[in-house]
């Protein structure tokens, strides 16, 4: 499978559809989930054009695998959520077709606002 240019968060990327930006940088952007599923429900995307971890696991730059990394770390900061804060997080990657991934670029949901509950419905 090759990565599919008009996807939407390729779209978001190019600013042909808005956003509600928390955080960009060169390696990622944040931005609000359109349908959250807790309090605190963003979207942590790579910048690059990677369909999913396993894709940017492979064939991503160092330098951009830390980026994404140290990116979500940053957004958490930014949220007032972050571990130091005592309240916290969860990150989640959905990968194809088990994985539930519905959106083929790259991104980790971040959930909090709230205790977000057993990791597996
Ligand atoms: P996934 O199933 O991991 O691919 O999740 C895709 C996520 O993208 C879902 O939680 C959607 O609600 C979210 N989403 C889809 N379109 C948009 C959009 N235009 N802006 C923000 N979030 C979106």
């Amino acid at each position: 499978m090759s990565y599919d240019d008009n996807n939407i968060f390729a779209k978001i990327l190019r600013g042909e559809i808005p956003c509600k930006k928390i955080y960009e940088d060169e390696y990622v952007l944040s931005f609000h989930d359109v349908n959250p599923q807790k309090k605190i429900h963003v979207l942590v995307i790579s910048k690059g054009k990677y369909i999913d971890l396993d894709d940017f696991s492979s064939n991503a730059s160092n330098d951009e695998i830390v980026g994404l990394i140290k990116g979500i770390n940053k957004v958490a900061k930014k949220l007032g959520v972050s571990s130091d804060t005592g309240q916290g997080y969860r990150t989640i990657a959905n990968i194809s077709t088990f994985g539930g991934q519905e959106v083929p670029h790259l991104h980790f949901h971040l959930l909090s606002g709230e205790n977000v509950g057993k990791m597996t419905q």
